[in-house]
């Protein structure tokens, strides 16, 4: 029994370091034209289709997104 439990805390170690490495750094929000930092506070949904995920600061700003004045990308 123990020998699962360790197994399964090994399962979540795994998740949650590989998780942020998969997220896309950015995410450009289509209505508001402001990009954020993907673990911004002010993003409860990002997944939502409005959000337009981004590699590079740079590429948010060349397609007309203004940074996010609370997570300040
Ligand atoms: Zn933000």
């Amino acid at each position: 029994m123990k020998k699962v439990f360790v197994a399964f805390l090994a399962l979540i170690a795994l998740f949650v370091f590989v998780t942020p490495t998969l997220a896309s750094t950015y995410l450009a929000n289509t209505k508001s034209g402001k990009f954020h930092f993907s673990d911004c506070r002010t993003i409860k949904h990002p997944n939502a289709a409005h959000f337009v995920p981004y590699e590079s600061r740079d590429a948010c700003i060349a397609d007309g997104y203004v940074p996010c004045g609370v997570c300040n990308p």
